[in-house]
């Protein structure tokens, strides 16, 4: 079962010839998502062969240029090759302003229908659910109100141990119970499910942090997740900066990543004066271990 993240852009603020701006695609047991969707981020879903038209739901972490300006192109595109089903966009109110008014002035309309969903600044809400997934927005410390994201599947099914099927003479409405973590009778005998069934797969998590000046407030959002993609803007030579411009360096991303225990963490949104990631991941290396310096194209796979 597909859990896998591919990064789009992982530049901060302004595209470089080797790194795009922010975007990302995560496809989750076959649904698709887009999170940020800085200018060009078509283009790269196509040069990653990432599913282009079946992305239903996209995240908008705030509006800065570099998040979003990519938008208006990607659902243009869309509408041209003649979708029909809707698509759900989670980010600040304003952005549904700029759409109207973009709209209007061009004297056209998608195909589609929007489906508009206005970021909570204040506290952790949940976006999305179906029957194996969660996703939660959380309020991030930005310069302008900004949201991360947090994609969670639900606890699987526990999986039945085929001996007791036979031995206990278990029907397929009983499996399905005992499976849910339900007790159930059978021939007038209660079976309960911990005697029949063990452990099913683990539920696995992506956080991804959007742009952030360190803030201890964002560990219990993001608390034991799988991986975390924390920005790290900065080296720590410019630790000021980050800290006037409401972002972070590659030593408080890791620190994040430490304190939410968190099994992975990915850096990226590195600035254009930066043409080496290398220095990042080392700065990073003195306080967590298990990271990687994302890269246009990268993909990865969290496994059960
Ligand atoms: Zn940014
Ligand atoms: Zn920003």
């Amino acid at each position: 079962m597909k859990f896998e993240l591919t990064i789009l852009g992982c530049g901060g603020a302004i595209p470089t010839l080797e790194r795009n701006p922010t975007s990302q695609y995560l496809n989750i047991q076959d649904r698709h998502f887009l999170i940020d969707c800085g200018e060009g981020s078509q283009i790269q879903l196509r040069k990653f062969n990432c599913k282009f038209s079946k992305i239903d739901h996209i995240f908008i972490s705030h509006l800065h240029g570099d998040h979003f300006l990519g938008l208006f192109g990607y659902l243009s595109t869309l509408s041209l090759l003649g979708r029909k089903s809707p698509i759900n966009i989670y980010a600040p109110e304003e952005l549904m302003n700029l759409i109207n008014v973009h709209n209007k002035i061009s004297g056209k309309n998608y195909n589609f229908n929007l489906s508009f969903n206005a970021l909570n600044f204040n506290k952790p809400t949940k976006l999305f659910e179906d029957n194996i997934l969660e996703i939660f927005s959380f309020p991030v410390n930005h310069s302008v109100p900004c949201c991360g994201f947090l994609f969670k599947e639900k606890l699987s099914q526990r999986n039945i141990i085929k001996t007791k099927i036979k031995d206990l003479g278990l029907g397929i409405g009983d499996i399905k119970k005992l499976k849910n973590r339900e007790n159930c009778i059978v021939d007038g005998k209660s079976i309960e499910y911990k005697d029949v069934t063990e452990l099913g797969n683990k539920s696995r998590s992506y956080a991804y942090c959007a742009d952030t000046k360190y803030d201890e407030k964002i560990i219990p959002f993001v608390k034991d997740v799988d991986v975390i993609y924390h920005e790290s803007t900065f080296l720590e030579e410019l630790k000021n900066k980050a800290s006037k411009t409401k972002h972070s360096t590659a030593i408080q991303a890791a620190t994040i990543a430490l304190n939410a225990n968190a099994k992975m963490l990915i850096l990226g949104h590195f600035s254009a004066r930066y043409d080496n990631d290398e220095k990042f991941v080392k700065e990073a290396s003195s306080i967590f271990k298990n990271i990687v310096a994302a890269h246009d194209g990268f993909k990865y796979q969290i496994k059960n």
